[in-house]
């Protein structure tokens, strides 16, 4: 771990009703121990995101959605703005995740509007980034980290970028239950951090650059104890208030 503050961020996709939301977030919040020093992040279905930013009330835990639209208002059927979000009291929200990207078409256009429209209204974004197990074999890992991070972030003001939450997430890794070895994970972040230094030093050094895949209760601390990786992105392990909590507690 850095000098960053740590991140640690509960994806929980398409799982949990509000009713399930709230039986977690107590459990979660009555179980875990001194959480200063690090930042949480609870990201439910647009569903479960005014119960959860109600139980998370006056906690240091904050609520982020899975997704949003670009525009503000629209003829947009089934979509939800970043203002939208805001008015609930949502703080942050994962964009670019890989199953988006693969099941929904996202595109890194659409990404890049999403970017900024996410911090204009005051939105931290989490972008997720990362590579298939066909482009790692075939070494274009690097290639991959900088075309997402070049064009996800053209639209971004040097001033702002150090804001953003980066997630490094192997898409081979998430939900496989392999996980990047410490090594594997270390050099894609440097990489995507060497990225974020080529449109902004200062910002480089602020930015956190988090691990997603397969993150476990027994094997985040060795993943979370590195220099490198700012925090983990965790899917199905965050489901269990048990198993959240642990991998909270094993950062730094
Ligand atoms: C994710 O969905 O972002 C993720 C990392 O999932 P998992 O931890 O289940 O691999």
């Amino acid at each position: 771990m850095s000098e960053r503050t740590p991140y640690l961020a509960a994806n929980w996709k398409m799982q949990k009703t509000v009713v399930e939301t709230k039986d977690f977030l107590d459990r979660f919040m009555g179980g875990i121990g001194d959480l200063t020093g690090k930042d949480i992040a609870i990201c439910p279905p647009f569903t479960s995101l005014a119960a959860a930013v109600e139980r998370c009330r006056r906690s240091p835990v904050k609520v982020a959605a899975q997704n949003m639209h670009e525009a503000d208002t629209g003829a947009y059927t089934g979509e939800i703005s970043a203002s939208m979000l805001t008015s609930l009291g949502v703080e942050a929200v994962v964009l670019g995740h890989s199953e988006r990207r693969a099941l929904f078409a996202e595109s890194d256009e659409a990404l890049s509007l999403k970017v900024v429209s996410a911090l204009d209204a005051g939105l931290q974004p989490i972008l997720c980034v990362g590579e298939t197990d066909a482009e790692r074999e075939e070494g274009s890992t690097e290639d991959v980290l900088r075309r997402q991070l070049e064009a996800d972030l053209a639209q971004v003001e040097a001033s702002r970028l150090g804001t953003i939450v980066i997630a490094y997430e192997p898409v081979w890794a998430i939900g496989t239950g392999e996980t990047a070895s410490p090594e594997q994970a270390e050099k894609a972040i440097g990489f995507a951090r060497s990225v974020v230094a080529e449109l902004d030093a200062a910002a480089a050094a602020q930015v956190r650059i988090l691990y997603g895949g397969s993150v476990k209760p027994d094997n985040a601390e060795e993943l979370l104890r590195s220099e490198e990786i700012d925090g983990a992105l965790v899917g199905g392990a965050s489901l269990d208030p048990a198993d959240f909590t642990a991998i909270c507690e094993a950062a730094p």
